[in-house]
């Protein structure tokens, strides 16, 4: 990055998501996306580590024969196995393909801290895969053995092809909708439909008193992964302001075409996760429950709902926006050491 020695100050206006200017892009102030900064203070403020929880309960009931059912036990595998490798890829989205062509530098902020937290995430799958002595082996290589977690990880890696190119760049109509599309594939359909599933199944368990420190560990994750799904709306929505144009009638129909593509490969993954259902819920329930998520990714996009069904899962609401003034989490308490108490 060359920059021109000037006293000609940064115009907030020039300041944009993408194909902002060049000298723009390290200067925090004047800050232009403000949502970008909320979203960064939200993060820190919910900082967490995954060996803060105590897995012992879990790993009792994991290693007592009986306590969990052959289809459980399969149902809880199977998550994982997509758990495991899916924040990894989120992450190396944000890093060679997000943080790369984003210019706003108050953007670049919460990336950074969203980066982090996909590591942290990442971090929580292998503490509980270690905890519980699970074979990792067969955990980690279910994203390329299992179908239906294997055709979830091939779409959404499509999608970075093009983009992870060294020489792409944004400035024509084609790669910032390529760019957008990228943004959207991420946000609207990994963080926002291929995590929910396994999220539901998670706290099936926990409403069971099953495996509660496991979907205590996913209440962390799921609380994060709320706030980078408002973030990459907020993106989605910002870039749509400030490049009308790429919005086109083709654009929206296509952006709607994706998310349907991404709601049938969910719900195929359901239904391999637990083909006799587990907990009441049955492989309908969560085509429903997924069908119902679509819709409102879609609308918070400003597109037309497709499915127009009720959430069958009222419960799972509940888990997804936490209300931020109450103690959710009452099974411990995070003291952070700060500077002056650190040792070296
Ligand atoms: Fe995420």
């Amino acid at each position: 990055m060359a920059i021109e020695k000037t006293q000609q100050r940064v115009d907030i206006n020039t300041r944009k998501i993408i194909n902002g200017a060049d000298a723009d892009v390290v200067q925090l102030y004047p800050m232009k996306h403000t949502f970008a900064w909320d979203a960064y203070n939200a993060g820190n403020a919910n900082h967490w580590l995954p060996t803060e929880i105590n897995m012992q309960g879990d790993v009792e009931q994991w290693k007592t024969p009986g306590v969990l059912t052959d289809d459980e036990i399969r149902a809880f595998k199977t998550v994982l196995g997509f758990f495991t490798t899916a924040d990894s890829i989120a992450a190396n989205n944000i890093v060679m393909a997000a943080y790369r062509h984003v210019t706003s530098p108050e953007c670049r902020m919460y990336l950074l801290r969203q980066a982090y937290e996909e590591a942290v995430h990442t971090h929580a799958y292998q503490y509980m895969v270690e905890s519980l002595g699970l074979d990792s082996g067969e955990i980690y290589n279910m994203y390329r053995e299992v179908d239906a977690i294997y055709n979830k990880a091939s779409f959404i890696l499509t999608f970075n092809d093009g983009i992870f190119d060294p020489s792409f760049k944004t400035g024509t109509f084609e790669s910032d909708q390529k760019f957008l599309e990228n943004i959207i594939v991420f946000s609207l359909i990994m963080e926002g439909i291929f995590f929910y599933s396994s999220f539901a199944v998670i706290f099936g368990f926990q409403r069971q008193n099953k495996m509660k420190s496991s979907a205590e560990q996913i209440q962390y994750i799921m609380r994060d992964e709320s706030q980078h799904l408002n973030f990459g709306i907020n993106l989605i929505n910002t870039i749509k302001e400030e490049q009308p144009e790429l919005w086109t009638p083709e654009f929206q129909q296509h952006v709607v075409d994706m998310v349907k593509e991404g709601a049938k490969l969910e719900y195929t993954f359901a239904a391999e996760v637990f083909p006799k259902g587990i907990f009441g819920m049955n492989a309908e329930s969560f085509k429903q429950y997924i069908e119902h998520i679509s819709d409102r990714r879609l609308a918070r996009v400003g597109l037309p709902e497709q499915f127009g069904v009720s959430n069958p899962f009222p419960w799972m609401s509940e888990a997804v926006d936490l209300n931020k003034e109450k103690n959710f989490f009452e099974t411990r308490v995070i003291e952070y050491k700060t500077g002056g108490t650190l040792d070296w």
